[in-house]
């Protein structure tokens, strides 16, 4: 059972679906993991919906409807994307992650760095980054700090930092004031999702690698 959480405003952000996609994903894989979260959720959900209930409805054009629909067909899916199969690895992965892997890039790392590797995640949204990210047992990110916010959600091994020790299902909320460096705790390769909405920023030596590394 994870025992790190999102912040409430993220949660309730959330469940009012007003999240960007990048965030929204990382938020609802670790709901995956969470019965805790999960129940929050559900709460304000029904919350929100209680106060939609009260306001009085307002009157609607007569060709919302329309317009509506001419919205949607003017906005089409984006062609399917070839599924790369997803190994046995893939266990690690819940939904929706899962779906976004299998329906993109599959897992076909690439490297990053020395020894950490990383898949792009791709998604309708401009404002953040989603990544994979594995790095080998014990082995340390370099020092960083963030444009931005990073949310970071471990999906296998764990990880710990000055914020504490992040396991499986636990998520990183790392804004502006944090400069941590995330070190993979011994015995298996440690496996998160990041997302993040401006590049992190690097000090030392990694920082004229940034430009390769592309993170
Ligand atoms: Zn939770």
């Amino acid at each position: 059972m994870p025992t790190r959480h999102p912040s409430d405003a993220l949660l309730l952000d959330y469940a009012a679906g007003s999240l960007s996609e990048g965030w929204g994903l990382a938020v609802a894989t670790h709901l995956a993991l969470c019965p805790a979260c999960r129940s929050r959720v559900l709460a304000a959900e029904a919350v929100g919906g209680a106060m939609i209930d009260a306001i009085e409805p307002a009157p609607v054009a007569e060709d919302a409807l329309a317009a509506t629909l001419a919205r949607i067909d003017a906005d089409p899916d984006p062609a399917p994307r070839s599924a790369a199969p997803v190994r046995r690895e893939a266990s690690i992965f819940p939904e929706p992650l899962r779906s976004y892997i299998e329906n993109g890039p599959g897992l076909a790392w690439r490297k990053l760095g020395p020894s950490a590797h990383t898949i792009i995640i791709p998604t309708g949204d401009r404002a953040t980054t989603a990544r994979l990210l594995r790095i080998p047992a014990g082995a340390a990110m370099p020092v960083h700090s963030h444009r931005g916010l990073e949310l970071t959600l471990v999906l296998q091994g764990a990880f710990h930092d000055e914020g504490g020790t992040y396991a499986r299902g636990d998520i990183e909320e790392a804004d502006e004031e944090v400069e941590h460096q995330p070190i993979a705790s011994p015995g298996e390769d440690c496996i998160c999702l990041a997302v993040t909405d401006a590049p992190l920023k690097f000090r030392g030596v990694a920082r004229l690698l940034q430009p390769f590394l592309g993170i």
